[in-house]
C-alpha cells in the first residue's frame, strides 16, 4: 500500500469521502479513539483445558479501534463503473471537520456532502485485510486492483447508500483451517461451528476474523472471468442472482403477475432481485443477515440497474428519491406505520421489531434527543457496536445507555412518545402488563404532550436507523392490526423531586417484591452505574446505565436490605453511588440501609449517578 497512485485525470483539492466499512471485510472502520469494552467471556465447563488456552490466545489479541485505524482507499471513475487508482494508507479519521489531505484530497466524513458527491467515490480498506488480500491473489496487482473495485465499492447498494451493517456467514472452515495455520492456531479450525461463533462474536474486529472474507474474496477475484459493464433501467429486469446471469421482462404481460420487485441485499451488495405478483404481507419476519428492498413497480421507473462482473448496482438520478432498505423481506405499509418527529418514508434504513420477540433495547440518548436504538435479541447481546458506529466521538462522551429489558412472560402493551413542548427532548413511553409505566428519556420539567404510536398487541417497533452521529429521526409503531385506536389512560408521572445533579436523566423502581437484582458496576472506580431489578411476578425494570455484557455486573438473590452510599467525587458536582444488597457486615460512614420497600430514585448522566428511596 505504499504507493501513491493518484490518478493523472483527477482534479486536486476536492474531498475524499469517507465511511467507516471496509471494503474487503465488510467490517466497521474505527477511528483512533479507543473504545470497545473489555467483555466477559465464560466458556462452558465441558470445554477442556487445551482448548481454553487456545481461545485465550485468540481473546489476547490486540482487540482494539487502534488496532485497524489505518486504511487506504480505492477510488472510481466518474460514474463509480470501474477502477481509477488508490491512495496512500493513512489514519481514519473521526466524524466532522479534518484538516489532513491526503494525496491533496481533504478527509471528510459527512455523508450529504456536495463537494464529496462531487468527487470519485472512495471505498475504505483496511490496510492489514489489503496486505492479506494482496498476497493471497494470484493475479498481478493492478489486475487484483481493477477487480476489487466492483466488489468493495458496490457492497453498497448505490453510491452514497447509508452503510448497512448485516452479521456476517458463519465460518467458512476450509478457510479458516488456512489461516489457523499461519497465526499459530493450528487446532482451530477443528473446535465446533457453535464455539468457533461464540469465540467470533468476542472478537469479531480482530483481524483473524477479517482474513476469512479477504481470503474469499482474493480466492475469487483470483479466479473471476470480468464482464463489461451493463445498464438497463430496473424495472425492466425479471431476475437476476449473483453472478448468474439476469432475465429481462420480455412482450405483453398481465402487470399484476410480476409487479412487486424485491430486492435481497447481504454484506456483499445486493444478491438477488426477484419479482412477486404482489406485495408481500408483513407477518413479523427479521433478520440481521440480509436486507431488503420491496418496491412496486410504478416507483422504480426513474432508477437504473448496472451489471458488471457479476454484480448488481442501482443509480439514481442526481437529487431523486432513494428506496428504503427494510430488515424483513415483507415490509409492513408505510402508511399503516405512526411515526415521530419525521415519517418514515424519508428513511433510508428502516427497521422493524416485534416487541415481545425481544430480550431488551438499549436507548442512547444525549441532550435530551435519542441518537441509537439497539436491540437485545439474546442473553449474550451486547449495545457496543451500535454505539461505535452509531455514535460520533462527541457523542460517545456524552451519551447515556438506558436499557429496557423485557422479561419473557412479560406483554408490551403501549408505546408512545412524550414529546418535550419547545424543546428537542424527548421520552419513550412503555406500558407493559408486569411492571406498568417506564418513561425512557430525561423526563425533562417542561410542558410535555403524549403522543400514542401504538396500544395493540401484539406491538412492532418501527425506526429508521441514524445516519452516524444524527439523530433517530423517525421512531414509531406498525398500526396494521388495529389503526383506529382511543387513548389509553395516561402515564404515570413520577415526582423526580430534588437531585443535586444538572440536566440528569432520572429513572425509578418499585423495591417490593423484588426477587433478584443485578448491579452493574463501574469498571475502574467500582461504583454503581445501574439497577436491573426482578420482581416476583418476572417483571423487569431497570434504573440507571445497565451497559450489558459492558460493565462487570453482580447478582443478588432475594434481597431484604438496599444499602447505599451517594457522595461527591471531585470538585466538579460530579456524584456517584455506592450499592450494596444483603451486605454481611455493617459499613460505617455514610451508608444508608433501608428494607425492601418504597420507591428507589435514580438521577444519572454519563459521568454522575445519584440514589435516594422514598418509602
Ligand atoms: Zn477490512
Ligand atoms: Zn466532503
Amino acid at each position: 500500500m505504499a504507493t501513491p497512485a493518484l490518478g493523472t485525470g483527477v482534479h486536486d483539492n476536492g474531498h475524499l469521502g469517507l465511511y467507516p466499512r471496509c471494503g474487503i471485510c465488510a467490517d466497521i472502520v474505527f477511528t483512533n479513539e479507543r473504545v470497545i469494552g473489555r467483555k466477559y467471556v465464560s466458556l462452558p465447563r465441558s470445554v477442556s483445558p487445551r482448548v481454553r488456552r487456545g481461545c485465550k490466545l485468540l481473546l489476547s489479541q490486540p482487540h482494539s479501534q487502534t488496532e485497524n485505524a489505518y486504511s487506504a482507499l480505492v477510488f472510481g471513475n466518474s460514474d463509480s463503473t470501474s477502477y481509477l487508482g488508490h491512495t496512500r494508507s493513512f489514519d481514519f479519521p473521526p466524524r466532522g471537520h479534518t484538516i489532513t489531505r491526503v494525496d491533496g484530497r481533504l478527509l471528510c466524513r459527512y455523508p450529504d456532502c456536495k463537494r464529496c458527491a462531487a468527487s470519485p467515490e472512495f471505498a475504505p480498506i483496511h490496510s492489514d485485510c489489503f496486505d492479506v488480500f494482496r498476497q493471497q491473489c494470484s493475479v498481478s496487482t493492478s489486475c487484483a486492483l481493477d477487480r476489487l473495485w466492483t466488489l468493495a465499492a458496490w457492497r453498497h447498494p448505490w453510491r452514497g447508500a447509508q452503510p448497512i451493517y448485516l452479521s456476517a456467514p458463519r465460518v467458512d472452515k476450509d478457510i479458516l483451517r488456512t489461516i489457523s495455520g499461519f497465526c499459530g492456531l493450528p487446532r482451530l479450525y477443528t473446535l465446533p461451528t457453535e464455539l468457533l461463533e461464540m469465540i467470533r462474536r468476542y472478537s469479531r474486529h480482530s483481524l483473524l476474523w477479517r482474513c476469512v472474507p479477504a481470503l474469499q474474496l482474493a480466492a475469487h477475484v483470483s479466479t473471476m472471468k470480468p464482464n463489461p459493464l451493463l445498464t438497463v433501467p430496473l424495472r425492466d429486469l425479471l431476475s437476476w442472482d449473483r453472478g448468474g446471469k439476469f432475465e429481462r421482462l420480455v412482450g405483453f404481460r398481465v402487470p399484476s403477475e410480476s409487479s412487486t420487485l424485491r430486492l435481497t441485499i447481504d454484506s456483499a451488495g445486493i444478491s438477488k432481485l426477484e419479482r412477486l405478483p404482489k406485495p408481500p404481507m408483513y407477518i413479523g419476519e427479521y433478520t440481521n443477515r440480509f436486507a431488503y428492498i420491496v418496491q412496486e413497480e410504478e416507483s422504480i421507473s426513474h432508477v437504473m440497474a448496472q451489471l458488471k462482473n457479476g454484480r448488481l448496482r442501482l443509480k439514481f438520478p442526481v437529487r431523486s428519491r432513494i428506496l428504503p432498505i427494510w430488515n424483513t423481506p415483507a415490509p409492513p405499509n408505510l402508511s399503516l406505520c405512526k411515526a415521530y418527529p419525521a415519517a418514515l418514508t424519508s428513511c433510508p434504513i428502516i427497521q422493524t421489531v416485534e416487541m415481545n420477540g425481544i430480550s431488551g433495547v438499549t436507548f442512547f440518548f444525549a441532550f435530551g434527543q435519542l441518537f441509537g436504538i439497539h436491540i437485545h435479541r439474546s442473553e449474550e447481546s451486547c449495545a457496543m457496536d451500535t454505539f461505535a458506529r452509531n455514535l460520533s466521538d462527541r457523542l460517545q462522551r456524552s451519551v447515556v445507555w438506558i436499557y429496557l429489558p423485557i422479561s419473557r412472560p412479560d406483554i408490551i402493551l403501549v408505546l408512545g412518545i412524550r414529546e418535550v413542548l419547545r424543546s428537542p427532548s424527548l421520552n419513550v413511553l412503555v406500558r407493559t402488563a408486569l411492571i406498568g409505566d417506564v418513561v425512557v428519556g430525561s423526563q425533562s420539567k417542561g410542558q410535555a404532550k403524549d403522543i400514542l404510536l401504538d396500544a395493540s398487541g401484539p406491538l412492532t417497533m418501527v425506526y429508521g436507523e441514524p445516519r452516524e452521529g444524527d439523530p433517530v429521526s423517525s421512531f414509531g409503531a406498525y398500526r396494521g392490526r388495529s389503526s383506529d385506536q382511543t387513548l389509553p389512560p395516561p402515564f404515570r408521572l413520577i415526582n423526580r423531586g430534588p437531585c443535586p445533579i444538572n440536566d440528569a436523566y432520572f429513572s425509578w423502581a418499585p423495591l417490593r417484591d423484588v426477587s433478584s437484582t443485578l448491579v452493574f458496576y463501574d469498571q475502574e472506580t467500582g461504583f454503581c452505574r445501574g439497577i436491573v431489578f426482578c420482581y416476583q411476578n418476572r417483571g423487569l425494570r431497570a434504573v440507571g446505565q445497565c451497559r450489558l455484557q459492558v460493565d462487570p455486573a453482580d447478582r443478588f438473590v432475594q434481597p431484604v436490605r438496599l444499602c447505599f452510599r451517594t457522595r461527591p467525587y471531585g470538585n466538579q458536582h460530579i456524584y456517584n453511588v455506592q450499592v450494596k444488597f444483603n451486605p454481611t457486615e455493617t459499613d460505617s460512614e455514610g451508608w444508608e440501609s433501608r428494607p425492601m420497600e418504597g420507591l428507589v430514585k435514580f438521577w444519572f448522566t454519563p459521568e454522575s449517578s445519584f440514589l435516594v428511596v422514598e418509602n
